[in-house]
């Protein structure tokens, strides 16, 4: 079945009870809900893991969610959503970014969809004179009329990623830091700093390093970082052909994300990604991602580490 993926209603600034019931439409039209709530603080989607149905959230923190721009709106959206069929309510403005969104992603979109069957959607045409209906065929993405469908209930517990691409590092480096000590023990964690491709030299792992002494922490690499820099030798690497870890804390620095990495490091307790690129793959994975450079992210990094650690 498709993935679905729900762009999460707010009004005052909290998620609101139409949420649910796209929740409810998304486990109609496939499986798999990854719920993205856009935020400019991404404790709003705390307790959005609760809603039953979600597999993940997504906390796609921006500063361009303070005001409704479409164009930006869908651009952010677009690159903190996986790929599926997105869902969004009926109202003027989702309607609106609803169409954004498709036209991005080249899919079709279906507006103010009242009925699911048997994955067939019927939306009122000529204001409610008769009924048309559409069968989806891949991925699209849908609009959902509010108060038809039975509102999913709030009895889940799934974790909360978060996507930060506002550019203010100290703030998303303490966030981040925090969110990590609040699921595990960070001043005692087994904590391993990996390095991949876009640290650019092998000199630049240097950085990785000092961060690494730190917290008494192992440094680790991509593939693509040992196969290019005969400096970055083959013990580091961690993946299909490297090294499988389980830490506690896992930072990937500059790092794609590509399947025969994630295979060596899926199973860590925390995933934090810094990439310049906001649609790299790692992301999807990451606990809590940054995008950012290294160049920028890293000494901030180190300052937040530090004054957590004393
Ligand atoms: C059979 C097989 C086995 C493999 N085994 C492994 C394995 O064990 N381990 C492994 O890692 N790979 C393995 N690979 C390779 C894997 O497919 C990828 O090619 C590799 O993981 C990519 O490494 P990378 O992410 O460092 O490089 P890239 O894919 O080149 O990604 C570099 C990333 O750095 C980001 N970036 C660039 N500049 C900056 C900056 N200044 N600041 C922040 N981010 C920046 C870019 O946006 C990009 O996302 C294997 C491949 C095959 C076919």
């Amino acid at each position: 079945m498709t993935d679905t993926i729900v762009i999460a209603e707010l009004s005052k600034g909290k998620i609101n009870a139409t949420t649910n019931e796209l929740v409810t439409a998304a486990g109609m039209l496939g499986s798999n809900c990854t719920l993205v709530v856009p935020c400019t603080e991404s404790s709003v989607a705390n307790d959005a893991g609760s809603i039953t149905g979600i597999t993940k959230v997504i906390a796609a923190k921006s500063s361009v969610f303070e005001t409704y721009d479409a164009a930006a709106w869908a651009e952010a959206l677009d690159s903190a959503s996986p790929s599926g069929i997105v869902i969004t309510s009926a109202s003027a403005q989702s309607k609106d970014l609803a169409a954004r969104l498709a036209a991005r992603r080249s899919v079709s979109v279906i507006q103010d969809v009242t009925g699911i069957q048997n994955g067939t959607l019927s939306t009122p045409i000529y204001s409610g004179k008769a009924i048309q209906n559409v069968s989806l065929n891949g991925d699209a993405v849908v609009t959902i009329r509010a108060n038809i469908f039975r509102p999913a209930e709030n009895s889940g517990n799934c974790d909360v990623q978060v996507l930060d691409t506002t550019g203010n590092l100290a703030t998303a480096l303490q966030e981040m830091v925090q969110r990590a000590s609040e699921r595990l023990d960070v001043s005692e964690a087994n904590i391993i700093v990996s390095g991949g491709r876009g640290m650019g030299t092998p000199a630049n792992f240097s950085h990785l390093e000092e961060i690494a002494d730190k917290l008494g922490a192992a440094v680790g690499a991509s593939r693509a970082a040992v196969d290019t820099w005969e400096e970055i030798p083959h013990s580091m690497q961690v993946g299909q052909t490297g090294k499988t870890v389980n830490p506690n804390l896992y930072i990937a620095v500059g790092i794609s994300g590509a399947i025969q990495h994630l295979a060596g490091m899926r199973s860590s307790k925390y995933i934090v990604a810094i990439n310049k690129d906001a649609e790299a793959p790692i992301f999807q994975h990451a606990d809590y991602g940054i995008v950012a450079s290294w160049e920028d992210a890293l000494p901030v990094l180190s300052n937040s580490l530090a004054s957590l650690l004393g």
